[in-house]
């Protein structure tokens, strides 16, 4: 089997609150996803999709992707999509670093492995644990008040866990953090994610503050020096993120005990071959894991719902469905949340259909020849 075509389609997912906010004063109103269609010469056809958080949280842009795939396409024309390691390699060969510009050629390869399988992903990906996966919802930095009502009206909808964006004024975070962990009810779990947002001393302020609430804090500083010192100075459940990007510094801070949760975003570690690494590994180190990615919509929430579903219960703490932060389906057969949770499609491969009324034309279209 040979990949014949790769295209990718632009697509604006706005949010139902308006906008979304985190540290620094950074606020996405409308995400720019872009799905990726690979063709193969037998006719199986696979999707995959990629979203990155604005241009400024992790470093990947929307437009970036598209030109990525303009460089990186070329080259995978003839390539087995079957063959993910090898496919992979081909990439990382073709075009050093990127993650995020594979990612979506990545997990549409996976679908068509799906497909020619007959089997999803989930159990392509090492099978199907429990039921249904928990998800945590992110609550979207604003006043403390108005995130407390948010995750009132969010627990009413069925989720138990909360994120909450911080990583501004300290001062007004402990507020948040305080006027949120007062609105829950025992079994929820909230998480305080600063997205690098603190200074240290800022830091060790926060965490001194809240030193006998019940909150995981995530990610507190940028570097990963000074978010493994203020590990050293609390107690309370520790989750990096933006830091860990590569089985390197994932090693590197399990023997450094620099965190309990590992937070796996599929397109910051380029796809879900190479997630599927770090989750594995994450187990062995007897390390919980958040799994999703840094945002997307129906193609890129079946992916995480095949990641999380194939991951041991015991070891996931949370993911995310972000098709339903936003207004635009863009996908059918996409996990849809019910009382807080999601589950993997059961159909082969990712198990969704592109809704091409939604697409409309490719702007980057590569085939062989
Ligand atoms: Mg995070």
């Amino acid at each position: 089997m040979e990949i014949t075509r790769i295209r990718a389609f632009q697509v604006n997912l706005p949010l139902y609150e308006g906008s979304y906010n985190w540290s620094g004063g950074q606020s996405v109103s409308v995400f720019d996803s872009t799905v990726i269609e690979v063709q193969t010469d037998e006719g199986i056809v696979g999707y995959g999709e990629a979203c990155p958080l604005g241009p400024a949280y992790l470093p990947a842009y929307a437009a970036g992707i598209r030109t990525g795939i303009l460089e990186l396409a070329p080259r995978l024309i003839g390539e087995d999509p079957r063959q993910l390691v090898a496919l992979n390699r081909r990439m990382d060969a073709v075009l050093k670093g990127h993650p995020y510009v594979k990612s979506g050629i990545d997990m549409a390869c996976w679908d068509i492995l799906g497909k020619v399988t007959g089997v999803p992903v989930c159990l392509l990906l090492g099978g199907r644990f429990g039921d249904e996966v928990v998800l945590y919802r992110a609550i979207s930095q604003e006043a403390p008040d108005v995130m407390a009502r948010r995750v009132s009206e969010y627990r009413a909808e069925g989720y138990r866990r909360f994120q909450l964006k911080v990583g501004g004024d300290p001062d007004i975070d402990i507020e948040r953090i305080k006027a949120v962990a007062a609105v829950l009810k025992p079994g929820d779990r909230l998480v305080a994610d600063a997205n690098t947002g603190w200074l240290p001393h800022d830091a060790l302020r926060v965490v001194r503050a809240l030193r006998d609430l019940d909150v995981y804090i995530e990610q507190p500083c940028a570097r990963y020096e000074d978010c493994r010192t203020i590990r050293q100075h609390t107690d309370h459940p520790f989750i990096l993120d933006e830091v860990i990007d590569s089985v390197e510094v994932l090693l590197r801070a399990s023997a450094d005990r620099a965190m309990d949760v590992v937070n796996i975003k599929i397109s910051k570690l380029g796809g879900l071959t190479k997630a599927r690494q770090v989750r594995d590994l994450c187990v062995t180190l007897g390390l919980g894991m958040t799994l999703e990615d840094s945002w997307g919509g129906d193609i890129v929430t079946a992916a995480i719902a095949h990641l999380a579903h194939s991951t041991p219960e015991e070891y996931r703490f949370t993911s995310t469905d972000f098709n339903s932060y936003v207004t635009v389906s863009i996908a059918d057969g996409a996990p849809k949340r019910v009382a807080g949770t999601m589950s993997a499609s059961t159909a082969p491969g990712l198990g969704v259909l592109p809704r091409w009324d939604v697409l409309g034309q490719a702007v980057v279209d590569v085939s062989g020849g």
